[in-house]
């Protein structure tokens, strides 16, 4: 039950002093709204022109190519990013987003 209490060493946390079960449940009860771990979208890159057009070569494992450029390889560049950063990405690739 208190497992947390080895992550959190400098100060016990609120929702354990008040004796709630979990910090979930102190959240709920308090009416927070805690930013859970961020969605996170993950897209890759050609390392040559960095279009995002880019696909992985049928039959042939790990080996990725740029439909744009022609780039064929296997160090794409893989980039995670989170909903915010992936709306700017695609206002800046002038995509919208469906
Ligand atoms: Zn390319």
């Amino acid at each position: 039950m208190f497992e947390m209490a080895k992550k959190s060493k400098l100060k016990t946390p609120d929702w354990m002093m008040e004796g709630f079960d979990s910090e979930g449940d102190y959240n709920k009860a308090k009416g927070i709204t805690k930013k859970k771990k961020e969605k996170t979208f993950k897209i890759k890159e050609c390392p040559k022109c960095g279009s995002d057009d880019v696909g992985v070569v049928i039959g042939e494992v790990g080996v990725w190519e740029c439909k744009k450029c022609g780039w064929k390889g296997v160090d794409v560049v893989e980039k995670e990013l989170t909903e915010d950063e992936l709306m700017k990405y695609m206002d800046e690739k002038g995509e919208g987003v469906a």
